[in-house]
């Protein structure tokens, strides 16, 4: 088995060796060793490469999209005199966003479910996918990732029959436990085969990745087999993280089940990759290929929102975007070795900000904690339907007991106001969106920054 395992390996890193040739070019291996080079600088020569591409993609942005044209026209050119651009502009001026220099069919359309159920469509090039590709594997490799080696993946897929998801997983030697239909079985049997097959890394959504912990525990718990199991020494070296938020409680468990670090790794569809956590735990900010600012009037220590501005996509530029997630910053060195700046909070998205009658904002984070120790509750949803009313959705097992009812209801009254009617709803499953990304907390009400 071991001899099979290292043929695949090498079997998997030729053929990224050669998908990356025929994607980015014969100078691939040079172009990720300059990456490596520059994410590994010290902070002055990464933030002297992000000044000027960002005076150069400022510079194309005026001279070749009709909106920046226009709204640059007054502009003293300093980033933080732009306007951010909201999603609503996008969605409204898609076309006048666009650069002139690149044709329709130069352009690659991309989209994004978004958590107030409006999809968000939107162009990147070609040259911007291989500079995301880039980043991914030099901050992957942080959690102990690298070509051709095996790797599990609990990841949301529409496409898991189909044969050429079948075979991209064959070559990327990656096996996939599909998040939108994670059943008790395929888990268990999921598990067996990791323990054939030994993956180095896991990616995962952090929801899934807790449900595949929880029911493991389980069977830690129920049978001396599966005990013998989880003491036996694995070649796992981390678990990747990734596309909603990491609660301190999936951690825990997943890295205790485990055995290995969970590295949290924070992108969107929107602009790739963001951030990552490194060994020491601190969120590193992608500098290469991003300007991130975070809009308070102290970004190191009050959290506000985030603005991204990319540096790399040329076919439709973004600049200050607000993402809907909430940060802050920090000026530390980390002790990593590492010097890129780091996310010192992420709060998460500013769509699950619930807001009360009296105008007070409630961060969707506080009744997600309400649910951490509660043993009854397997899966929940706040959705803020008005000001005056909520809906809590609630997928309970044989531990719960009707006082949890109460005191859940007490709890998000004590925050959104003692007259707001909560409708406890019993249901036998939330079914994640077509996003992937799982919302703990909904709010009906506008949060469009005007
Ligand atoms: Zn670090």
């Amino acid at each position: 088995m071991p001899i099979r395992r290292s043929a695949k390996t090498l079997f998997s890193k030729a053929a990224w060796r050669a998908y990356n040739t025929y994607r980015k070019g014969v100078h691939f291996r040079q172009q990720l060793r300059q990456t490596t080079a520059l994410l590994d600088a010290p902070r002055e020569t990464i933030l002297a490469y992000q000044a000027e591409r960002l005076a150069k993609l400022l510079r194309h942005a005026r001279e070749t999209t009709p909106f920046y044209r226009e709204l640059l026209k007054a502009a003293s050119g300093a980033l933080a005199d732009i306007p951010p651009l909201e999603k609503k502009t996008i969605r409204e001026q898609r076309e006048r966003l666009c650069s002139e220099a690149f044709s329709p069919n130069e352009r690659i359309k991309n989209a994004t479910g978004g958590s107030t159920g409006t999809p968000l469509t939107f162009y990147q090039d070609r040259d911007y996918w291989n500079q995301r590709n880039l980043s991914v594997y030099y901050f992957d490799r942080w959690a102990g990732w690298d070509f051709g080696e095996p790797q599990l993946i609990l990841w949301g897929t529409l496409e898991n029959s189909n044969w050429k998801h079948r075979l991209n997983a064959f070559w990327r030697n990656q096996q996939w436990l599909n998040g939108f239909h994670l059943t008790e079985s395929a888990m268990r049997e999921t598990y067996e085969k990791m323990h054939r097959w030994q993956p180095h890394t896991i990616l995962a959504y952090p929801s899934a990745l807790y449900q595949f912990a929880k029911v493991l525990a389980r069977s830690h718990e129920e049978s001396e087999q599966y005990q013998a199991r989880q003491e036996s020494p694995t070649r796992l070296k981390g678990i990747i993280a990734s596309a909603e938020m990491l609660h301190p409680h999936y951690r825990a468990l997943a890295e205790s089940l485990f055995h290995t670090k969970v590295y949290n790794r924070y992108g969107s569809r929107e602009v790739g990759l963001i951030a990552m956590e490194c060994a020491e735990g601190q969120m590193h900010l992608n500098c290469r290929e991003l300007c991130v600012e975070v809009d308070s009037p102290n970004p190191w220590t009050e959290p506000g929102e985030i603005l991204i501005t990319q540096l790399n996509n040329y076919a439709m530029p973004f600049i200050r975007y607000r993402i809907g997630d909430i940060g802050r910053l920090s000026d530390e060195v980390c002790p990593c070795g590492n010097q890129l700046p780091i996310l010192a909070e992420l709060l998460g998205r500013s769509t699950a900000t619930f807001r009360t009658k009296s105008g007070a904002l409630i961060h969707g984070g506080y009744f997600t904690q309400q649910f951490y120790h509660l043993t009854g509750v397997s899966q929940f949803q706040l959705i803020q339907e008005t000001l005056e009313r909520c809906t809590l959705k609630l997928v309970i097992n044989a531990q719960w007991q009707e006082a949890t009812r109460q005191h859940i209801v007490q709890r998000i009254r004590e925050a959104l106001g003692t007259e707001v009617t909560v409708n406890v709803e019993f249901v036998a499953d939330i079914p994640l969106p077509a996003s992937g990304k799982r919302e703990f907390t909904i709010s009906r009400l506008s949060t469009d920054v005007t």
